[in-house]
């Protein structure tokens, strides 16, 4: 009851005038919630008045195209957020009148929402007692209650819930569960946490035993997965060719450039000479008249090098190349592009 009352009156205190939290409405709380997941806050910050301006309530985000709804996340990642947001959107709206649903188990039945974000919006936007777990609540609970497991494990995920659920107040569950993730964000920092001005320090394990560089016990790194990626720019006067990413994979519904994608690295001679090559491009030597890169671009899980074959479109033997179209220089600005290739473009046009 006490450490409650601490984390609160700490809270009223200290809290940052964050933009989503002046509101009610379920829609911003759940946009703000998507866009924060994986994203620093004054990144998050932008996206969420970007967001905003251009959909700014669930009508017109249901009723948009995806491409302008991934115009608007470009350069956030994990575009699967915005897709996910877009289809549950559109359900709400075509299936429920509209109406953002209201409890906690209506929100879990969205497309991309999980525990965090339905007790988020459940909690915030209605009232309903759930306590949220995102990464800084599990690092203060795991420091204030000495919770040791390996963070991922089901022991330690289960226990931090658990307690994340008793320690809740069950009065006014939205301001506790935003006091929690702002006592992590703010005070018990992954490294360094500021102790010494915590109000939870006399309630501390890790900080009365001196183990706070310790806990929350860290997992291992997973190692990250190689690609290598070899674009054709082929462009002439009239455009540029680009494509959209259709599997399940990254950038899904993002454009690019017609891409050859190897295991391994693969020289330029190599990559001009490849069956790959020709098969894209139609027809075999044809050759590039500039190459640039390599490029390492770094994903969660992923590190992706990118080599750039510039080509020139000859009028007299134009390409037709399955699978993508010429888009002219001023249409650009339609399409979605991961970083990588919106950095690609605006080089080319400087
Ligand atoms: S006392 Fe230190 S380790 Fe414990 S909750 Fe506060 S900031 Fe985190």
């Amino acid at each position: 009851m006490e450490i409650k009352r601490k984390i609160r009156k700490w809270y009223l205190l200290n809290k940052r005038p964050l933009p989503w939290r002046d509101t009610n409405d379920p829609y911003r709380i759940w946009v703000s919630e998507i866009i924060l997941q994986q994203t620093r806050v004054m990144q998050g910050m932008d996206y969420y008045h970007r967001f905003l301006d251009r959909f700014p309530d669930l009508e017109s985000l249901a009723t948009a195209e995806e491409n302008e709804v991934l115009n608007v996340w470009q350069g956030l990642g994990y575009y699967s957020r915005a897709r996910n947001m877009h289809a549950a959107a559109k359900h709400i709206y075509s299936t429920m009148d509209g109406v953002f649903p209201s409890s906690y188990s209506a929100i879990m039945e969205l497309k991309g929402a999980g525990p965090y974000t339905a007790a988020a919006v459940a909690s915030l936007a209605f009232g309903e007692p759930r306590a949220v777990v995102d990464g800084n609540v599990h690092r203060v609970l795991s420091r204030l209650f000495g919770i040791e497991e390996t963070p991922g494990g089901y022991v330690a995920s289960s226990r931090i819930a658990r307690e994340a659920e008793d320690l809740l107040d069950r009065e006014d569950p939205g301001t506790h569960n935003q006091a929690v993730m702002e006592l992590g964000a703010l005070v018990c920092k992954p490294v360094h946490p500021d102790c010494l001005v915590c109000p939870l320090q006399e309630h501390c394990v890790a900080y009365l035993h001196n183990r706070t560089a310790e806990l929350p016990v860290r997992s291992l790194p997973v190692p990250k997965r190689r690609r290598y990626f070899h674009y054709l720019v082929v462009r002439n006067e009239n455009g540029i060719w680009l494509g959209p990413r259709k599997e399940k994979d990254i950038w899904q519904g993002m454009y690019e450039f017609p891409l050859i994608e190897t295991s391994r690295p693969v020289s330029p001679t190599s990559m001009i000479n490849s069956a790959g090559w020709s098969a894209l491009l139609g027809r075999p030597g044809i050759q590039p008249v500039k190459i640039s890169g390599p490029v390492k671009h770094v994903l969660s899980h992923q590190e992706i090098h990118v080599k750039f074959y510039q080509i020139r479109e000859d009028d007299l033997h134009p390409f037709s190349l399955p699978g993508y179209e010429k888009v002219g220089a001023g249409d650009l600005d339609r399409y979605p592009f991961p970083k990588l290739i919106d950095n690609y473009l605006d080089k080319l046009s400087d």
